[in-house]
């Protein structure tokens, strides 16, 4: 019975390579802290090159036997885990809350979505089709099959320690390849216990690993390897741009989901109160550290003041807390760093002439907290306006027209998501083909499913996650011809 699995943070202090539970070479270890209260909660081995070496060689290993079995007997493994993951979604969303610090209502969320990656790849990976071509010549035959592009490297970040993780695992594994994974060092206990749990399904020894510690050790192995022969990774721009120089030297394949700079447009003819529970949605979940995150409100004059008002509002009553306390909208950042430099955003936009219309100071529950804010007379080229702010300051600003806020929107090197919000259909069909970014929310804030391809055009990223797409990634066409028919 699988009533046994031990989640408990104490019992997740070793990394996951080969099938078994090892420490780090050296013996040492990071330790695991509650942002919520600075509390250490745990601690996880701080590995470096050798044992990465190590996990990529088992891995390797392990994708023969893995790749020889029919897709519907993966389906079968991947579905078992998929179970395991809903069977244990409270523990899961504890363990998420604990080392992430976002409210349990959320943590839930993520958990289910993790636990449906899996599920929807279980099922998808019985059908990477390939095909047959109609033939150039009478005496030979054309086909193309799809095969697993081999030993995947994954890195991930802490802002969705769980769904990062199977968001890649499950097309990985459907598809035929084994994986390493790097979770974030903030947040490693999530993916431990996923490894758990795959370990309790059945996953064989060496399917899927898990090396924790030392990010750029690690990482360079990884990328480094010759047997790993794709990396995907979620993250910042920024070790992106790195990540895929290192992996040109192997020309591997990169999937990279990078940061956003999400404009929200809101326009004369918006359902206002749809567009304010959408601001207010896409902007506060996971206190704003979500590439998908709206980074810059963009208001039509007729509805501008009538908007700010009902927002301001709303941004006021929102509860913050500590995420295990029930009723928490808004928990803590992922640490007190990330909450300073949201005071120094706020300092830079006040500077510079932005006015703040509600919240604004760090939070008296601690130094990773951060009041939702809302500024207002804010400029294009203000820093919370041109970076990505990853936290809750939301900058409103005022257009006229169709043309110029599609201008101002697409006036930034990102291109992940933007959000618009108009009942008239010859305005969104405009919005929705002229925005450049690799997703559009038309009248909705909430576009990742396991179902639709997630991703960026620009410098937020290659490939896509999720969706048919998203199993393409792990699979390499092959072209057979075949003469003397
Ligand atoms: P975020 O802070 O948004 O999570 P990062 O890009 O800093 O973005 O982190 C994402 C992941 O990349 C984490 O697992 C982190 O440990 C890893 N990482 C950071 N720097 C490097 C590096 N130099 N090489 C490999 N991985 C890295």
């Amino acid at each position: 019975s699988s009533a046994g699995v031990d989640l408990t943070a104490a019992s997740l202090d070793r990394a996951f390579v080969g099938g078994r539970w090892l420490t780090a070479d050296s013996g040492a270890d990071i330790a695991v802290t509650d942002p919520a209260t600075g509390e250490r909660i745990g601690s996880v081995p701080r590995m470096g090159r050798a044992e990465t070496l190590a996990a990529i060689e088992a891995a390797h290993i392990a994708w023969g036997p893995w790749r020889a079995l029919t897709a519907g007997d993966r389906s079968a493994v991947l579905r078992r885990w998929a179970g395991l993951v809903y069977l244990y979604q409270d523990r899961l969303a504890e363990l998420l809350t604990a080392e992430q610090g976002k409210p349990l209502a959320e943590s839930r969320a993520e958990i289910g979505a993790s636990a449906g990656f899996l599920t929807w790849f279980a099922e998808e990976g019985r059908r990477a089709y390939g095909r047959t071509i109609p033939t150039d010549r009478p005496d030979r035959r054309l086909s193309v099959i799809r095969q697993p592009v081999g030993v995947v490297a994954a890195i991930t970040p802490w802002n969705f320690p769980s769904s990062m993780i199977t968001r890649k695992a499950g097309p990985a594994l459907a598809a035929g390849c084994t994986m390493v994974v790097k979770p974030s060092e903030e947040t490693p206990l999530s993916a431990l216990a996923l490894a758990r749990l795959a370990e309790a399904a059945g996953v064989p020894a060496g399917v899927f690993n898990i090396v924790t510690g030392s990010a750029r050790e690690i990482g360079g192995a990884l990328t480094g390897s010759e047997l790993v022969r794709k990396l995907t990774f979620t993250g910042s721009t920024a070790v992106g741009k790195l990540l895929a120089e290192q992996s040109a030297a192997t020309v591997k394949r990169v999937s990279l989901e990078l940061g956003g700079n999400a404009p929200f447009i809101v326009c004369d003819d918006a359902d206002l109160d749809a567009a304010v529970a959408g601001a207010i949605g896409s902007k506060f979940r996971n206190a704003g550290q979500a590439c998908v995150a709206t980074n810059r409100i963009y208001v039509q004059d007729g509805i501008y003041d009538r908007f700010v008002d009902a927002f301001t509002a709303r941004v006021r009553d929102l509860v913050i807390g500590n995420g295990t306390t029930t009723g928490t909208q808004v928990g803590p950042m992922i640490n007190a760093d990330a909450a300073a430099a949201m005071s120094v955003l706020l300092d830079d936009a006040v500077g510079a002439g932005a006015r703040i219309a509600g919240g604004g100071v760090p939070h008296p529950l601690g130094a990773a907290f951060f009041e939702p804010t809302v500024l207002v007379d804010v400029a294009d080229d203000m820093e919370c306006c041109r970076s990505e702010t990853f936290g809750p300051i939301a900058p409103v600003m005022c257009f006229r027209d169709d043309t110029e806020v599609i201008r101002r929107a697409n006036a930034t090197a990102y291109g992940l998501v933007a959000y618009c919000y108009t009942t008239e259909y010859r305005r969104l069909n405009r919005f929705a083909e002229e925005l450049e970014f690799g997703m559009v929310g038309m009248n909705d804030f909430s576009v990742s499913t396991e179902v639709a391809p997630f991703g960026g055009v620009k410098e937020s990223g290659i490939g896509r996650e999720g969706s048919q797409d998203g199993l393409d990634e792990y699979t390499e066409v092959k072209y057979i011809c075949t003469g003397g028919m």
